[in-house]
């Protein structure tokens, strides 16, 4: 088990939108099989490889009670999205705020699984709010985005206090 350093807002590579994966070989395996490690040692309900310093769009997400769920998105978009949820959101590189946030009710997925098939999925409630979370970190967005920037400076703020003294996150974080 090897876990990975998470990065935390304001760091600037969180900033930087992955690159599409071409080679799905062991050391992708690897990678996934540490982010995972990672995300339910933090823990977490999901995972971007931007997060870890990896610029790739790869993430993965469980967001079951037993922590048996694993889903793995690389190369993710979506097809569609309906709806409107007010999502409570929290985040492993914010780690600390939670804030609430508009996202899509449903989305439908399209990415590549382990091995580069392609897949489509369709979710609602939890998971699409966490599809659509990862889905920004792959694009340099972070949730905090959504909000004023009165408030982001408020973060930032609290950030730099937290740095100096770690506090836990919530396991709803991703
Ligand atoms: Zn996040």
């Amino acid at each position: 088990m090897a876990l990975l350093k998470i990065l935390h807002f304001p760091d600037p590579r969180l900033r930087e939108p992955g690159a599409r994966v071409e080679t799905f070989d062991d050391a992708l395996r690897q990678t996934i099989d540490d982010m995972f490690d990672t995300m339910y040692e933090a823990p977490g309900i999901g995972l971007a490889a931007t997060q870890v310093g990896i610029p790739l769009q790869l993430a993965v997400i469980d967001v079951s009670e037993e922590k048996n769920e694993r889903r793995v998105m690389i190369n993710p978009e979506l097809l569609d999205r309906g709806g409107h949820c007010d999502s409570e959101e929290g985040c492993l590189s914010v780690p600390g705020y939670f804030d609430t946030v508009a996202r899509a009710e449903r989305v439908r997925l399209r990415a590549q699984d382990v091995h580069g098939e392609p897949y489509e999925l369709e979710a609602e409630g939890l998971l699409a709010v966490c599809i659509q979370h990862e889905i920004d970190h792959l694009n340099g967005h972070l949730f905090i985005d959504y909000l004023s920037d009165l408030k982001r400076r408020r973060v930032r703020r609290q950030m730099e206090k937290i740095r100096r003294e770690p506090r836990a996150t919530s396991p709803g974080s991703a």
